[in-house]
């Protein structure tokens, strides 16, 4: 007898909502290849229900002092530590993170809780007395109303609280429509939000896929929609969403260099590639997947070192402790990255380790790939151009610091970029010259802590405004500027009435 699949749905008001979509998405176990549990794939029906609560609820958000509204994010912040161990089980389960990296994940996105609770500072807003004879100039933040955000699987945790911890800090109401593949964190941060003192109808998440998208770029009622995912879908988003009228921020794709300067201490970059180009398999918009030694001298001292480190990776189930990286999510993502390795071979690269055909004893079914590297890589190559998302290195050599600057420069990607010195002075101009939005400097995965923010550059962001911090505040709320004057009965100038006033 067949057993029934597990079913994740939307959570609309202060419940799991079934919702009236008739279509579902499997839902894997990467570390088995077997179907967990369907998520609902949402239709508009859906999204009205949730937004009808949203519309209401908001208002009396709004109207809740930011003090008030900050102490809910404090309850939240609790509510995550307490229930750490159950959430990085979770994620793991259905992303293939291993659990210090599924902790890691849902961390990253508490410290943007950590910077929401600071929210009625933020808030403050710029007073100018005497602007003019009698006259103050003021402004104020005010949210937008109903906002949105889109969410990739590859930090189910992250990304949502990225979003939601601003967004909702500041007095807006929420919907979340996470990813398919790994849908089942961001039901339960919301359930969590509630528990905290959320006001029902403030966070609610709808499942879909690009049915619920399109529906949501078109609601008339939502007015900012913020989105990270691959480079295409997120371009299409922001088209479409401000066609719409909408404010958009769209994050996407990514193809991280990391320059090996000769003075570079190798055996630290050695270490910290490996980790940024194989933890979490890869699948991080902040990995580096290209490493760029600069000089003949550095790239064969460089292979020298990663081919013993890349052999002596281990890739596990994700909840083996012991692992270094577990399983891609999806069997699909898992062929797309194979068919990546196969076209670097077509198009003539050196194929140094081959992470094909990987099986792991048990799991033979899991979605696992072996750690690949490539030396001699071209930007000619289209498996240079594009982005693989997988546990792939590839090496590009340069001959100097320029033609190094140049590639990253180059790319069509321009999230992050990490240079490897011990020269500040080739640090720094590397830093000033680059046209990339995230630099690290000896750090291999620059990801700007929460109260600074996050986003990158050329096709890896469209839109003009970061991720967090205070370019979130900016994105989630609107400007108010009051000119305020209290005259003393006395009329003043008629004639100057009808000039333009002026400060001079
Ligand atoms: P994806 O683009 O497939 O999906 C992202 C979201 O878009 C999901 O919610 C999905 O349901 C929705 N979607 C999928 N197809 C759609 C379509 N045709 N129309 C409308 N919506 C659609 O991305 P993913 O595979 O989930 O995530 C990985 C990608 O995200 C990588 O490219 C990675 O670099 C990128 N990413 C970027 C950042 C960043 O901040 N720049 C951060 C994390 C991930």
């Amino acid at each position: 007898m067949a057993t029934a699949v597990r079913e994740i749905s939307h959570f609309i008001g202060n419940a799991a909502t079934a919702g009236t979509g008739t279509r579902r998405s499997d839902v894997f176990d990467p570390n088995t290849g077997k179907v967990q549990a369907q998520v609902t794939l949402g239709a508009q029906a859906d999204l009205d229900a949730a937004m009808a609560l949203a519309v209401k609820a908001q208002i009396g958000w709004a109207a809740t002092n930011p003090q008030r509204r900050a102490r809910v994010m404090f309850n939240f912040k609790a509510l995550i530590e307490k229930h750490m161990d159950e959430l990085a089980h979770l994620l793991s389960s259905e992303h293939g993170k291993v659990i210090a990296d599924s902790k890691g994940d849902i961390q990253r996105g508490l410290e943007v809780i950590e910077f929401a609770c600071g929210i009625p500072h933020v808030l403050k807003g710029e007073y100018t007395q005497g602007a003019g004879p009698g006259i103050d100039v003021y402004s104020m933040r005010q949210p937008l109303g109903v906002v949105a955000g889109i969410t990739p699987f590859n930090f189910p945790a992250m990304i949502p609280m990225w979003m939601f911890g601003i967004a909702i800090a500041v007095g807006n109401a929420f919907i979340l429509k996470p990813s398919e593949r790994d849908p089942s964190v961001p039901v339960r941060l919301a359930e969590l939000m509630l528990e905290a003192g959320l006001p029902e109808g403030v966070l609610q998440v709808v499942q879909g896929d690009k049915e619920m998208v399109d529906a949501i770029l078109d609601h008339p009622e939502i007015k900012a929609v913020s989105f990270v995912g691959s480079s295409d879908i997120a371009h299409y988003v922001y088209r479409r969403g401000v066609e719409a009228g909408k404010r958009v921020q769209a994050m996407g794709g990514a193809k991280n260099h990391g320059i090996v300067m000769p003075d570079a201490d190798l055996d630290q970059v050695v270490n910290d590639l490996a980790g940024a180009a194989f933890g979490s398999a890869g699948e991080r918009c902040m990995a580096l997947p290209v490493v760029v030694p600069v000089g003949e001298k550095t790239a064969i001292a460089l292979r020298e070192k990663l081919i013993p480190a890349i052999d002596a990776l281990r890739v596990g189930v994700s909840t083996d402790n012991d692992a270094h990286y577990g399983p891609v999510v999806t069997a699909a993502h898992k062929a797309k990255i194979e068919s990546y390795i196969q076209m670097g071979v077509d198009e003539g690269a050196e194929l140094v380790v081959d992470g094909r055909g990987f099986s792991l004893q048990g799991h033979e079914d899991g979605f696992f790939v072996g750690p690949t590297l490539f030396d001699r890589v071209t930007p000619q190559m289209r498996s240079y151009q594009e982005e693989i998302f997988g546990p792939v290195l590839q090496m590009v050599r340069a001959d100097g610091f320029e033609d190094a600057l140049k590639l990253a420069s180059d790319h069509q990607y321009g999230n992050g970029v990490a240079i490897f010195t011990r020269n500040g002075h080739a640090a720094r101009e590397f830093a000033a010259r680059v046209n990339v939005g995230m630099v690290g400097i000896n750090v291999p995965i620059p990801v700007p802590v929460a109260y600074h923010s996050f986003g990158g550059w050329k096709r890896s962001a469209f839109g003009d405004t970061n991720q967090h911090g205070m370019e979130g505040v900016k994105f989630f709320t609107k400007v108010k500027t009051i000119t305020q004057r209290w005259p003393d009965g006395g009329v003043g100038d008629a004639a100057n009435a009808f000039v333009i006033p002026t400060m001079g």
